[in-house]
């Protein structure tokens, strides 16, 4: 797959007379040409920027060396050589691909570690916080466990967090193929587990493949929010606007995850910014899956100009090759992007995750002297 920002980029904000060059890992330096005497450099480090993820999946977040080693504790041939392990022919391969590694955590201790690995590239990243979506649909060995399952994950977010690691708040995600029965014993059961751990209920999986589905799980998420869930729902990407119409009002979603062609609705756009209902944006999965061909072309700086809350994420970051600090540096130098702006869009994503109240004032309190 291609690895989208991270070649060099050159552009060019015509305000400022200040030139953006883009640089691996994250910064940015930006250089200010005065008209008369000498330049002057500021470094914007976006690993050291205080920022939450909303839109990452578990399942998309293990490293080659780690489904190695998996492989080879559960006895396991891989799938092709380790050199090619994470390149994917088409959509089928890479969903296969999930189902693969996922079913290489059969035990307790297995997912424990897949938690804490999560919480250790959190760190690298510099990410405060992260509501992380989980898909129980995707892990075979815990298909009639989803109680064991929580808390295998659970021992090692609780473990990492015991060591200083960013917290996770967990999203369950049900597959938008599930019927509506299926839909409502999932959260039935969250109901009896009562996890502090989960923070929410999600929904993900190919719109474009299943065709509308929230009059299908309107009464899930009805359910979720009585039990006291939050709700978050892929929509926008694999659908048009009318996904996101459906998850806002069939789903009663808090947020979107992508929702970026709300771009093409102008009275769904308002609606988004009069509910301030924030978009979990990820825009190199976006590009890799071919919706746009380009960040100019990408709608993210059109929808927060316009007022709608957007965040940055990385969706899959392990499979996509990617992270948080080079996500907010192709933003920052495709569309121009001061401290400022990047210290709001930052603000937006701990505002809009599912933190409590203590980290997120942490995490505002930093982020203001970023
Ligand atoms: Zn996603």
């Amino acid at each position: 797959m291609s690895r989208l920002p991270k070649r060099c980029v050159f552009s060019h904000d015509a305000c400022a007379n200040q030139f953006l060059f883009m640089l691996s890992g994250g910064e940015i330096f930006f250089f200010l040409r005065a008209a008369t005497v000498s330049e002057t450099r500021v470094s914007l480090n976006f690993r050291t920027l205080p920022k939450a993820e909303v839109h990452i999946h578990l399942e998309g977040c293990f490293d080659t060396a780690t489904i190695v080693h998996l492989a080879a504790e559960n006895n396991v041939p891989l799938p092709r050589p380790e050199a090619e392990l994470l390149t994917f022919e088409g959509l089928s391969d890479f969903l296969n691909f999930l189902d693969f590694i996922c079913g290489l955590c059969r035990t307790r201790d297995q997912l424990a570690k897949a938690a804490y690995a999560f919480c250790e590239r959190l760190r690298d990243a510099g990410t405060g916080y992260a509501d992380v979506i989980v898909n129980p649909t995707h892990w075979h060995s815990w298909r009639d466990n989803l109680g064991g399952m929580i808390d295998g994950l659970d021992a090692g977010f609780a473990a990492a967090e015991q060591d200083g690691l960013p917290p996770v708040g967990l999203c369950v995600s049900l597959l938008r193929q599930q019927s509506a029965q299926q839909a409502i014993e999932v959260v039935e059961e969250l109901g009896r587990l009562r996890h502090p751990r989960i923070v929410a209920l999600s929904v993900d999986g190919n719109e474009a493949a299943a065709g509308r589905t929230g009059q299908k799980f309107a009464d899930a998420f009805r359910l979720a929010g009585k039990i006291g869930l939050k709700r978050t729902a892929h929509a926008g990407e694999s659908s048009g606007p009318d996904g996101v119409r459906d998850a806002i009002f069939l789903l009663e979603a808090d947020r979107i995850d992508h929702g970026v062609r709300a771009i093409e609705d102008a009275e769904l756009m308002t609606i988004l910014v009069d509910r301030q209902i924030a978009l979990g944006v990820c825009p190199s999965s976006n590009l890799i899956l071919g919706l746009y061909p380009d960040l100019e072309a990408h709608p993210l700086d059109r929808l927060r100009q316009a007022g709608v809350l957007v965040s940055v994420n990385t969706d899959d970051p392990a499979l996509l090759a990617t992270d948080l600090p080079q996500e907010f540096a192709g933003c920052a130098t495709a569309y121009g992007w001061d401290r400022e702006t990047c210290r709001a869009v930052a603000a937006t994503s701990i505002n809009a995750s599912f933190a409590n109240a203590d980290i997120k004032a942490r995490l505002l309190r930093d982020l203001s002297a970023w």
